[in-house]
């Protein structure tokens, strides 16, 4: 029987904590559904076809399947007939957000379960916002993305 499971979020961009994620369940699940969720409410610097693009460009595993959803999770995991979403921790301060959301699917649909992986410690400061910020200013960000979404933030911050 084929183990999958989806992985969602913003990743606006993927970092290397997101690909460190990703790695980590591959070693338990045999697919990894990536959802790239457009936020109404979150404003974001990358449109959900770019996000998904810079996922497939940095990912290279026939494992995994990368595309953007809107709306809730769990119709999303029931679309995909999936019952399993993996969900990235970096430090204490992420739980209670995430226990909330967990206990939300799981009220939502009763078969859903969250698993989560802590990623490595170098990664556990890292997040999309800092990413942005640095990539802003012109920081060196060569050790938190790939060289793709690397290229693409000089694209939107250098032009
Ligand atoms: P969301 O807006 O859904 O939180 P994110 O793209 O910020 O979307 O994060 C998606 C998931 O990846 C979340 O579970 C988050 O905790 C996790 N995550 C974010 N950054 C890292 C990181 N550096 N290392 C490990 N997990 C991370």
């Amino acid at each position: 029987m084929t183990k999958s499971a989806i992985y969602a979020g913003s990743f606006d961009p993927i970092t290397n904590g997101h690909l460190d994620i990703i790695h980590r369940a591959l070693a338990v699940f045999d697919v990894i559904y990536v959802g790239v969720l457009e936020n109404v409410e979150k404003q974001s610097l990358f449109s959900v076809n770019d996000r998904v693009a810079m996922i497939s460009n940095s990912v290279q595993s026939d494992q995994v399947y990368v595309d953007g959803f809107t709306g809730l999770l769990v119709d999303y995991a029931r679309q995909k007939q999936v019952n399993t979403i993996i969900r990235g921790l970096r430090a204490v301060s992420d739980f209670d957000y995430e226990f909330q959301m967990s206990l939300t699917n799981r009220a939502l649909d009763s078969n859903i379960d969250t698993v989560f992986f802590m990623t490595d410690q170098k990664y556990s400061y890292l997040s999309s916002s800092l990413v942005k910020q640095l990539a802003r200013f012109n920081g060196d960000i060569s050790e938190f993305v790939s060289p793709y979404v690397k290229g693409r933030l000089e694209e939107v911050f250098n032009g």
